[in-house]
């Protein structure tokens, strides 16, 4: 068992959690792909009595009549996911301060997968803070001693 925390991005919204075992999965429907505004969403899933909210609730957007979606409302970070009548949920992989610890397991919803996103093509790579640009931009605003890529509130 372990004990993890997260938030959105603006730090408006904060949980901690306790997962079993520190495991998660993709889900690649249209609708995690229209929630997320991306081509995949990645879940851990757990249960609702083991999801605190240290802050307020996040909104909730009834995302379909059997579900629901928590999100930030100022920053529009997806956070969470709900059946209405389960006693599980789901959290974002990404809004868990260190997601790194999370193993993948599986996919959901690969009927939708867009496969030329998801496989592991050769394509060129670069880090954030490689860019000089974007790292003289974050440092102008946050100082010189900051990592740009990384939110303020973390
Ligand atoms: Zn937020
Ligand atoms: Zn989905």
């Amino acid at each position: 068992m372990i004990i993890l925390q997260g938030g959105c991005q603006c730090g408006r919204h904060r949980y901690t959690a306790r997962l079993q075992k520190p495991e998660g999965y993709f889900c690649h429907c249209r609708m995690c792909q229209k929630a997320f505004g991306n081509i995949f969403a990645t879940f851990i899933n757990l249960p609702v009595a083991d999801v605190r909210w240290d802050t307020p609730e996040p909104a909730w957007y009834a995302s379909s009549r059997i579900a629901r979606r928590g999100f930030c409302a100022t920053c529009g970070t997806p956070l969470a996911f709900h059946y209405l009548d389960g006693d599980y949920m789901d959290l974002a992989v990404g809004s868990l301060d260190e997601p790194d610890c999370i193993r993948p397991t599986d996919h959901t919803g690969v009927e939708s997968r867009l496969a030329g996103w998801c496989e592991p093509v050769a394509l060129p790579e670069s880090r954030i803070d490689d860019n000089a640009r974007i790292r003289e931009r974050w440092q102008a605003a946050y100082g010189p001693d900051t990592e740009p890529g990384r939110p303020p509130s973390a």
